[in-house]
């Protein structure tokens, strides 16, 4: 077992080092995000971060509302979204569909249960602590997208608001003032039906899924790009870029690719599909996919980064989570993994205690202590 290269389904012989001859080329050939993903490979599937596990888990109930789906993909917070859903014994989800005011008082529900007080769960500063770590929270998250939606504004020193509407917010305690004004939620949940984007069909067999999911990702960004020009999705710089765009396409394919992987008996084989469709559909703005070998399929680069030939959708998100601990500690992390026996004990702490997995930062720091 111990000779054998680690990618699972390889099943060639290993030379001196975890991989066969074919793999530790590949695995050279990687910037340091890569290498460190490839070498943890292993440990990709206790690693998952907690917006995705989250929005996997909410994507079910809402996947038949894209307004819905779109403010859970953007909120991240798993204390914020469940707050959303369970407002008011779920009248978000009430009979007549999804309305901008009601919209607006689920939100305004979720900034109260995660607003900075006494009461607030020891649970949401942890996921706070781990969502910031991503690079997005700055984008993203509840205060954000609140704001974007105009039910919040941020307070300046000289107001004299009504304490009752004023709320502490985030980990840097940033103020801001409950305006209950549900106009942009309006605007929003407006523009969004109006557009009529049809959800992808289901689709058991995996080449077929993705196209649909491309044709799907397509007519997505050009609504997100026009809703933008009412709601400031994102501040306007990033939104130029495409960075939330692409963020929230990512989130909503996933949604969809994980309700197909449920329904889906046998198991979806992506070994037809090559990894270079993945570029088409979600972000890759590292361009770590374009890093693996072109004739490699989903398939294969699933197993090499995500240690399960069925996760290619989260192949390029490992790299990227591994990219700080590259930027931070350089080669050092990885000679550091190489030779630790405790990785997973440390992991599986890390998770009784917090209830999600560490991001790998977390995790590099946590084996140094
Ligand atoms: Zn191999």
């Amino acid at each position: 077992m111990d000779c054998i290269c680690k990618v699972p389904g390889c099943g060639k012989p290993k030379l001196k080092s975890d991989w066969c001859f074919m793999h530790s080329r590949v695995v050279s050939n990687l910037s340091e995000a890569g290498k460190l993903a490839a070498t943890m490979s292993h440990f990709a599937p206790s690693l998952v971060p907690v917006d995705v596990i989250g929005f996997i888990d909410s994507f079910p109930k809402v996947q038949g509302n894209l307004a819905l789906s779109i403010v859970i993909a953007m909120v991240k917070e798993p204390t914020a979204v469940r707050a959303i859903l369970e407002f008011d014994g779920g009248r978000i989800f009430a009979a007549g569909g999804l309305t901008g005011p009601i919209l607006c008082e689920a939100l305004i529900a979720a900034v109260r249960v995660c607003a900075s007080t006494p009461d607030r769960p020891q649970s949401h500063r942890d996921e706070l602590e781990q969502l910031s770590r991503q690079g997005v929270a700055r984008f993203f998250g509840l205060a954000s997208t609140a704001m974007a939606l105009g039910v919040i504004v941020k307070t300046h020193d000289d107001d004299s608001d009504d304490a009752g509407a004023v709320v502490q917010l985030g980990l840097t305690g940033l103020t801001y003032r409950i305006t209950a004004d549900s106009s942009m939620c309006c605007k929003f949940v407006q523009a969004i039906d109006a557009a009529g984007v049809a959800p992808p069909n289901v689709q058991h067999d995996a080449t077929g899924a993705v196209a649909e999911l491309i044709q799907y990702a397509e007519c997505l960004r050009q609504l997100l790009r026009s809703v933008g020009g009412t709601v400031p999705l994102g501040t306007k710089q990033k939104q130029k870029s495409g960075y939330v765009t692409d963020f929230i396409v990512r989130k909503l394919c996933l949604g969809w690719l994980a309700v197909w992987s449920c329904a889906s008996t046998p198991a979806m084989e992506w070994e037809d599909v090559p990894v270079s469709r993945w570029r088409a559909l979600l972000a890759d703005s590292h361009e770590h996919v374009a890093e693996l070998p072109s004739a490699w399929s989903s398939a294969q680069a699933s197993a090499f980064i995500c240690g399960r030939p069925d996760w290619p959708f989260l192949t390029s998100m490992y790299v990227c989570l591994w990219k700080e601990v590259a930027d931070v500690f350089g080669e050092t992390a990885r000679r550091q993994f190489d030779g630790a026996s405790d990785v997973g004990a440390v992991i599986a702490s890390f998770h009784r205690r917090h209830g999600f997995a560490p991001h790998p930062y977390v995790l590099t720091r946590g084996l140094q202590s």
